[in-house]
Formats: structure tokens, C-alpha cells, sequence
């Protein structure tokens, strides 16, 4: 198919094109066929034109010699029809020419004229002056052109249905090229369907890491192949299940490479897909995919970002609630309970928001199973580089165990990102391969942005950023729980205008006393102003911002401050009656902004003891910093001494050290 050659292997014509294509096919020849027999019946009919020829001519060459039999005059034609006697017909030259015999009817000729009366006045004059004409046989007669009137009918109606058409067409198209557009195509599932012809070529081995995840749905894949294996001991196959995960992480990938593995049909959609301007669209399109996914059964369908119409349904309808997105939901709920558990027909669903998703679905019978796909940890980020990196040309300082170091937080989709914005570096430098470095600056950019040394800064603006990012690296330096600082920039990238690069720690969970030494050292630039130059800038908004948040986020969601005590005002499940109002009262909304005001405020002091306590080696810093633009951790520890404490922030023991 040609149409495959534009897209990846993915994108497959929807189902039902092909045969679409046949029935339209077939339509436009009926209406060919039917516009040739009218014309062709019409051509055929036609009798012979009559021949022109003026009154002069007619008087003297014909009426005179007594050739005529009738005249019909045609009142709204402005001429007069002649009927030639049989007998006389082949007399005339120009008539046999033209193909009249004994046998046309006629008339043979016509008259223009240019009134009626005068025209009635010559023929009775005409008809006095020579006896054999006094016997014709004159009427009177109308022409009509049904042929005209049928045109000037259907024409306005034609461009009508065109212009209709058109724009249907256009609407179905902009909602997403439905299945074989069209208006009457708008209820069909728009799902792509994957089958044995679709050589899917992405496979297990593509999806790095998440060994769970992979077993979970390996195993399903499995049941699909040998169901006799599971259903022999008397257990069910399950019906679904919800892969869930942050952006990135590759559950469209799972899902990819589920089809590429599992030799079984496989409907792929977006939740988005389902809905559409019409209303009762949504819900028409899930039956219609589960009522194509039967027919193929055993198969997968999968539902990307199913929140799109999973969202919890609101509890009050008069709230404007969704009723479309509903209407689907409701459709969806019920298909999933219609089918039989053993039809082999399994849903795959994909979505990073689990939490707003209605409880309805989630429930055993439905989405059986939750597959969690989290951001990749240190080892899953190791495969991962291998993966991505397998297609590039690399230098053999590559090590993937540190380039998954550098990278905590990256989800596969920023690796992979890693990857290919690394090997666009190296070519721009003309390297051959690609080499460690270009993997640092390719982190560098996406984590801060592209460098912008074009940007005019004064000096004394320098000078301010450098104490600025000085004073918060000295603090992270100085403090125990702190993340580890890899280099403090004051290249100008994105919009920052300074950096200081930390390497965060990957925990589980994290502890008061680590969340206040981040406030800490995030306060350290404002404070490092303050001190040096006894002025402050809006240079710290975005430091301010997070400090802010998360002394908020620890006040009132983890229950960390004295006053406010044990309590949460978190909703995790996002379908709290709260929306508008706040879940406390007043008075606890002062407590709480006074005791996230006293926390931002003892950790800005902290670090403005700190700097104090430090202020040469501070200045130094900031010093060198201006001097290089780029510093690391070791021009730090040279500055400020070794720090007594593990990258995790455990205090080494004296025999350690
Ligand atoms: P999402 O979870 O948002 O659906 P995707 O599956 O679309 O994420 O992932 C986007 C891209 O990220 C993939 O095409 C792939 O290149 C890369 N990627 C994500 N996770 C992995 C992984 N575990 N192994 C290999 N590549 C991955």
C-alpha cells in the first residue's frame, strides 16, 4: 500500500478503508452509467433539425409551388415550423443532404420571423396571392426545452450537495482523516488496526528495563497465544489492563512492541479519538470498535491516554459536566461487562493520570490489572543508553553506567532525547564519534536549555549572578542533606541566567530535615545578595517560587509543621467536593501561611548564616566564577574543603575518611 511508505509502521489506514473505497467506487460508476443512457437516449430521439430559410425564400420557392401541408407557428420560439408534403420532400437538395426522407416527420424548415402579426399578415397575404397555398393547415403551438428546465432545476440543487459535501468531508478530515472520512463514517471507530500484513517490527527487546511491567504483559501476550494453558486449570483470562506511568516512560512502546510479539490482531486508538463535535459520536465509535474487535477475535485493543474519556464522572451533572465524554465512558463501562471473558478480546489501556480516572473503571472486571511503568531507575537507565545508543557511532570513552548517573529523573523518551540530540553535537563539531562529552553538553541542554553566550549581560551583572550562584552553591556545600553539586555556571541558557547543577538523589521518600536543607541552600543565592551587596534583585523569583511551594507542600500536604499537626488537605483521588472552597477553615489558613512564612524564613536565615560564617570562602567562589564562567566540584572542594558526608548525605564514620 502506498500510503504506507509516508507514515512509520504504525500508521496503518484505518479499517474499513479499503472496503469503503470499493463502495464509492461502485456508486460513482452508477451515476455515470445513468447520465450516459439520458444523453444518449436524448442524442438518439432528436429528430432532424429543420433548415433555416427567410420568408422571401419561403414564399417564392415553396408556398408558391404548393409544397407545404401545415405551418405551426411557435409563439414563444418567434418562428414558424414547416411541413413539407411527403411527396416533395426529396425534391429538395439541401433536405436529402441533411438526411430527410419521405418518412421525416419535420418539420423540414422554419421561418424566423419578427412579430406575429406581420408574420400572420404575410402568410394571409401570401395565401390570397397564390391558390395553392389556400388549403395549408395552420396552427398554433409552444415550444418547451424540458431539457433547459430539468438543468435549471438540478444544477442549484448539484452545487447544493457538492458545496454539503465538501464541508462534511473537510470536518471529518480535520477530526483526525476518520475511517475513509466521510459523514456517514463519523459513528466508526477510528482505531488502526495491526494485523499479521502489518510487519510490525518493534519487539520486547526494544523496551529497556521494566522487567515487571514486561512479565505482565508478556504474560498476556502469552494467554492470547495458548489460552488452553490458563483456562485448563479453570482460571479466567483477564479482560484488561491499565498500564500507568509518567510521560516518557514507554507505555505506547509496550504496547508497540505487544503488537510486533503477539501474532493476534491489534486495534490501537487514542481516548481522544472517541470524542467529537457531534454529540453520541463517542459512544457509536466504541461500539463499533468492539463490535470489529469481536469479529477478530482473539485480538488487543489499546487505548492511548484513556483519561481523555476515563475521567471521573462529576457527581453534579448541573456543574456542566461532560455528557458527551460521559455518554463514552458509560459506552465503554458496558462493553467491557458485555463481552465474555473467554471471547479473547483484551484492553490495553494507557494513561499517566490513574488518579483521575473513574473508579468504575478500574475495578476488577474491567481494568484487571495495573501495570505501574515508573521512571527508570539507575540500572533500567543503563539498558535503556544501551538501546538508544546502539545506533550511533560512539567513541570508546563511553561508559553507560555514568551517563545513567547523570541522568536521574530522565524518562526513556528524554534518554532517547539524550541520545540523539548527543550525536547532533558531535556533527556539528565534525567529530567522527560521538564522544562522552557531547553526551554531558546534550544532558546539559535539555536539562537547562541551549546555552546563550550571544546574550549582552554588564559587568556588574555578572558580578550579581556570580555571588548569586556562588552563594547557592557554598550553602548545598555546606549543608548535610543538600544534593550533591556537579558544577555552577553562569552561562546564560534558556532563560536562566546562572545555574548551579546538582545531581539529585533518587530516594523513595524523603525527610523533613533534607526537604529544609534544599529550602536551605535553594534560599542561599537571595541570601548571598543580601550579604554581599546589601541589595536585593529579582534575580530570585524562580528560587523563591519553589522555596515557597515547597514549604506550602510540607505544611499542608505531608504534615511536617508543629501547628498545623498530623493533618493533610492532599486529595489524591481529584473528586473532592473541595474544588472551589478550601477544606479548612480560615483561621487554619493563617496558621498555615504563618507557619510556611516562619519556615521559608528560618532557612533563609540559616543560609545567611552560613555564607556569613564563610564569607571568604563565598567570595572566592564567586570570584573564580567570574574568572572561568564554569566551575566544578572540585574547584569547590578546594575552596571549601572536602564534605564530611557521602553523595547520599550519610555522614562518613572516621574510619572512612
Ligand atoms: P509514553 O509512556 O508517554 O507512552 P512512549 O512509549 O511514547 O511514552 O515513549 C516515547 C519514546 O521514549 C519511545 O519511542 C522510546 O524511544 C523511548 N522510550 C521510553 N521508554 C523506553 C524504554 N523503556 N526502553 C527504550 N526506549 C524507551
Amino acid at each position: 500500500m502506498a500510503e504506507n511508505n509516508k507514515h512509520d509502521n504504525f500508521d496503518f489506514p484505518p479499517v474499513g478503508r479499503k472496503n469503503n473505497k470499493m463502495q464509492k467506487f461502485g456508486g460513482y460508476w452508477t451515476y455515470i452509467i445513468i447520465a450516459a443512457i439520458l444523453i444518449g437516449y436524448q442524442f438518439f430521439s432528436m429528430p432532424t433539425n429543420p433548415e433555416r430559410i427567410s420568408w422571401q425564400e419561403f414564399k417564392n420557392e415553396i408556398l408558391a409551388k404548393g409544397e407545404v401541408k401545415d405551418i405551426v407557428i411557435i409563439r414563444n420560439g418567434g418562428k414558424a415550423n414547416i411541413f413539407l408534403k411527403p411527396e416533395k420532400i426529396e425534391t429538395h437538395d439541401k433536405l436529402v443532404a441533411k438526411g430527410f426522407n419521405k418518412k421525416s416527420t419535420g418539420p423540414q424548415y422554419y421561418v424566423p420571423f419578427g412579430t406575429l402579426e406581420q408574420f400572420e399578415k404575410n402568410l394571409e397575404d401570401a395565401q390570397k396571392e397564390y391558390p395553392e397555398a389556400a388549403d395549408i393547415h395552420i396552427d398554433y403551438g409552444d415550444e418547451y426545452n424540458w431539457w433547459a428546465d430539468v438543468i435549471s432545476i438540478l444544477l442549484p440543487l448539484a452545487l447544493f450537495i457538492g458545496i454539503w459535501v465538501f464541508f462534511m468531508r473537510r470536518m471529518s478530515k480535520n477530526a483526525g482523516g476518520g475511517a475513509g472520512g466521510g459523514i456517514f463514517n463519523v459513528g466508526k471507530s477510528k482505531a488502526k488496526l495491526f494485523d499479521k500484513e502489518s510487519n510490525i517490527k518493534i519487539t520486547f527487546k526494544d523496551v529497556a528495563g521494566l522487567a515487571e511491567a514486561k512479565q505482565e504483559v508478556e504474560e498476556i501476550v502469552s494467554f492470547l497465544k495458548s489460552p488452553d494453558k490458563y483456562t485448563k486449570l479453570g482460571g479466567k483470562i483477564p479482560k484488561g489492563a491499565l498500564l500507568v506511568g509518567p510521560p516518557g516512560t514507554g507505555k505506547t512502546l509496550m504496547a508497540k512492541a505487544m503488537a510486533g510479539e503477539a501474532n493476534v490482531p491489534f486495534f490501537s486508538m487514542s481516548g481522544s479519538d472517541f470524542v467529537e463535535m457531534f454529540v453520541g459520536v463517542g459512544a457509536s465509535r466504541v461500539r463499533d470498535l468492539f463490535k470489529q474487535a469481536k469479529e477478530k477475535a482473539p485480538c488487543i485493543i489499546f487505548i492511548d491516554e484513556i483519561d481523555a474519556i476515563g475521567r471521573a464522572r462529576g457527581r453534579n451533572p448541573n456543574m456542566g459536566a461532560n455528557d458527551e465524554r460521559e455518554n463514552t465512558l458509560n459506552q465503554l463501562l458496558t462493553e467491557m461487562d458485555g463481552f465474555e471473558t473467554n471471547s479473547g478480546v483484551i484492553i490495553l489501556a494507557a494513561t499517566n493520570r490513574a488518579d483521575i480516572l473513574d473508579s468504575a473503571l478500574l475495578r476488577a472486571g474491567r481494568f484487571d490489572r495495573q501495570i505501574y511503568v515508573d521512571l527508570p531507575e539507575l540500572k533500567d537507565r543503563e539498558e535503556i543508553f544501551k538501546v538508544h545508543l546502539k545506533p550511533l557511532k560512539l567513541a570508546s570513552d563511553i561508559d553507560y553506567g555514568f551517563l545513567a548517573k547523570q541522568t536521574p529523573g530522565f524518562s526513556g523518551a528524554d534518554i532517547a532525547n539524550v541520545a540523539n540530540e548527543a550525536a547532533l553535537i558531535a556533527a556539528r563539531k565534525n567529530k567522527s564519534a560521538v564522544e562522552k562529552q557531547d553526551f554531558l553538553d546534550a544532558i546539559d541542554r535539555i536539562v537547562g536549555g541551549l546555552e546563550n553566550r550571544s546574550k549582552v549581560i554588564k559587568p556588574s551583572e555578572k558580578k550579581a549572578i556570580a555571588y548569586h550562584e556562588a552563594g547557592h552553591a557554598t550553602v548545598s556545600w555546606l549543608l548535610q542533606h543538600a544534593h550533591p553539586l556537579l558544577k555552577v555556571t553562569i552561562v546564560p541558557r534558556g532563560k536562566a541566567l546562572g545555574a548551579a547543577w546538582y545531581l539529585p538523589q533518587e530516594r523513595q521518600i524523603t525527610t523533613k530535615d533534607q526537604l529544609l536543607d534544599q529550602m536551605c541552600s535553594v534560599l542561599g543565592g537571595r541570601a548571598a545578595e543580601e550579604i554581599v551587596f546589601g541589595e536585593i534583585s529579582t534575580g530570585a523569583q524562580n528560587d523563591l517560587e519553589r522555596a515557597t511551594k515547597q514549604a506550602y507542600a510540607m505544611v499542608s500536604i505531608y504534615g511536617m509543621s508543629d501547628k498545623i499537626g498530623m493533618l493533610s488537605y492532599y486529595d489524591s483521588s481529584g473528586q473532592s467536593d473541595y474544588s472551589f472552597t478550601k477544606p479548612y477553615s480560615e483561621k487554619t489558613a493563617e496558621v498555615i501561611d504563618q507557619e510556611v512564612k516562619d519556615m521559608v524564613s528560618a532557612a533563609y536565615e540559616r543560609a545567611k548564616q552560613l555564607l556569613s560564617e564563610h564569607k571568604d570562602q563565598h567570595r572566592q567562589v564567586a570570584e573564580l566564577l567570574i574568572e572561568r564562567e564554569v566551575i566544578f566540584s572540585d574547584d569547590l572542594e578546594r575552596i571549601l574543603g572536602e564534605r564530611p558526608w557521602t553523595e547520599d548525605g550519610d555522614t562518613i564514620q572516621p574510619e572512612e575518611l
